[in-house]
């Protein structure tokens, strides 16, 4: 069979995005290398904000649902010396992630959506034009279609061998991870639950409920490797006072903290999820990340194909709806975080002091934030040496985020557009900059 699109990857992305697909009335074949009972195993718990399910018309898990574990509606988080607690209003679904998939997976084959599992990529398929025309698997199997999507995560399997001029073939390496530690315990104290979850982004730490009574999740993030985490993690708890706990298990896994590639499109060809870096700067989270950007290419692919093979400029548009949006906010933010982390822990202390980046929802400020940090270098309370640093990192990400919203609508100043944006990444640096403690 000749299938409109083959999607590589069976997770959060790839189901997502065929259901989608299917539902546009496309013929859709999704391969995954791995077994359907072993199918996104590596993760148990996942977060992310309720409203997602709505906002994506994905019908919502709860109590009674498998996969459901619970709902909380309180994000709080504190300074590096573990003062000024903020609170976010944000209604979170806390879930089973394999049993979360296999319900999605369920409903894109109500719809039609085909799935191959132990089905490896290796190698696209292309016509006697050297155009993109399907897929070829480690047995030796091969499957046609007009577009392929990359939804393999980090590894990004197809990206890395699309060979085309729009799209960047980087790998996601050490630096442009994060190396995820996360400890499942059991708290000591009974009377002690976690309801809510509370971060340290000083240390890209954080505790969070999880699935067993008195239980938590306390997990880190760091460039790297997996060492370094466990370094990070190590520093985290001595740092900070976190309740007395009983070590269940530990979960590990990596997750992009990256830009994303400039184009996710590409001659018959589409990146999503990992695969196109696509988490949020501020908290790595990805699943529904990459759902708004599949809502904006679900439409742009379905009208495309109906014109016949989809060339890179028939797909434009997803470049251009997500990165003048959500890509142009996220530039900017994730080039001033760098400079947000290039500091000491009394100068994080003063940010949330001062509700400088991180602020209550109810936050009404009486004077710029400019003010308040130019009060704190005169005060002694942050140092010149971070104010310069964190200024020229706004600067570069208001840049960067002024030069996304320019994102080309003509796909012939696309080479221009990205010389800029690849000076403005230069000058903004990467979050693995900022370590200094690594061996
Ligand atoms: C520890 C940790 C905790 C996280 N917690 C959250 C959270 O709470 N909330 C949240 O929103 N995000 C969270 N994230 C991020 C989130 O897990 C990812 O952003 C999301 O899972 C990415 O989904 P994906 O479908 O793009 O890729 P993946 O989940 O990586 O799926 C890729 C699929 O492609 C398949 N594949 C790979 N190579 C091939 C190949 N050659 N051939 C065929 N198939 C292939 C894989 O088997 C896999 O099934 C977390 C990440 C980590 C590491």
């Amino acid at each position: 069979m000749n299938y409109d699109v083959i999607i590589v990857g069976a997770c959060t992305a790839g189901t997502f995005f065929a259901n989608q697909l299917a539902m546009r009335g496309l013929s859709v074949l999704v391969i995954d290398k791995d077994s359907e009972q072993d199918l996104c195993k590596r993760l148990d718990i996942i977060h992310f904000t309720r409203d997602s399910f709505e906002q994506f018309g994905v019908p919502e898990s709860l109590p009674g649902d498998e996969e459901f574990v619970r709902h909380f509606n309180l994000c709080y988080s504190k300074s590096a010396l573990n003062n000024h607690l903020k609170e976010n209003k944000i209604n979170v679904s806390v879930l089973h992630l394999p049993l979360f998939i296999k319900r999605l997976r369920n409903t894109a084959k109500q719809n039609g959506v085909e799935f191959l599992f132990e089905k490896k990529f290796v190698d696209l398929l292309r016509d006697d034009d050297g155009r993109i025309c399907g897929v070829v698997t480690e047995d030796g199997s091969k499957y046609t279609c007009r577009l392929v999507v990359d939804a393999s995560g980090i590894p990004s399997v197809v990206r890395r061998v699309v060979r085309d001029k729009y799209v960047e073939d980087f790998a996601i390496g050490p630096r442009d991870k994060f190396y995820v530690l996360l400890k499942y315990v059991k708290l000591n104290d009974p009377n002690l639950t976690i309801e809510h979850s509370t971060s340290w982004q000083y240390y890209k730490g954080w505790i969070a409920p999880q699935h067993t009574p008195g239980g938590a999740i306390i997990g880190v993030g760091a460039n790297l490797s997996f060492d370094y985490a466990r370094k990070c993690m190590a520093k985290f708890e001595s740092a900070i006072p976190l309740p007395d706990y009983t070590l269940q298990y530990e979960e590990m896994g990596s997750t992009p903290y990256t830009r994303p590639p400039f184009s996710f499109v590409g001659d018959g060809f589409l990146c999503i999820g990992d695969a196109a870096a696509l988490t949020k700067p501020m908290n790595g989270e990805g699943i529904p990340m990459a759902w708004g950007h599949c809502m904006i290419a679900a439409d742009v692919v379905a009208n495309a194909l109906k014109e016949g093979y989809p060339t890179a400029e028939k797909l434009w548009d997803i470049n251009v709806q997500y990165q003048r949006a959500e890509g142009a906010e996220y530039a900017g933010l994730r080039a001033m975080l760098v400079g947000a982390m290039k500091m000491t822990a009394k100068d994080n202390d003063y940010l949330f002091k001062e509700s400088i980046v991180f602020k209550s929802d109810d936050y009404v400020a009486k004077s710029s934030e400019a003010a308040r940090l130019v009060k704190g270098v005169l005060t002694g309370q942050f140092a010149l040496k971070s104010f310069v640093n964190f200024v020229r990192a706004i600067g570069i990400g208001n840049k960067l985020t002024k030069h996304y919203k320019n994102f080309p609508t003509n796909i012939q100043d696309f080479d221009k557009w990205r010389t800029k944006a690849l000076k403005l990444w230069k000058k903004a640096g990467s979050m693995a900059d900022t370590v200094t403690d690594a061996d």
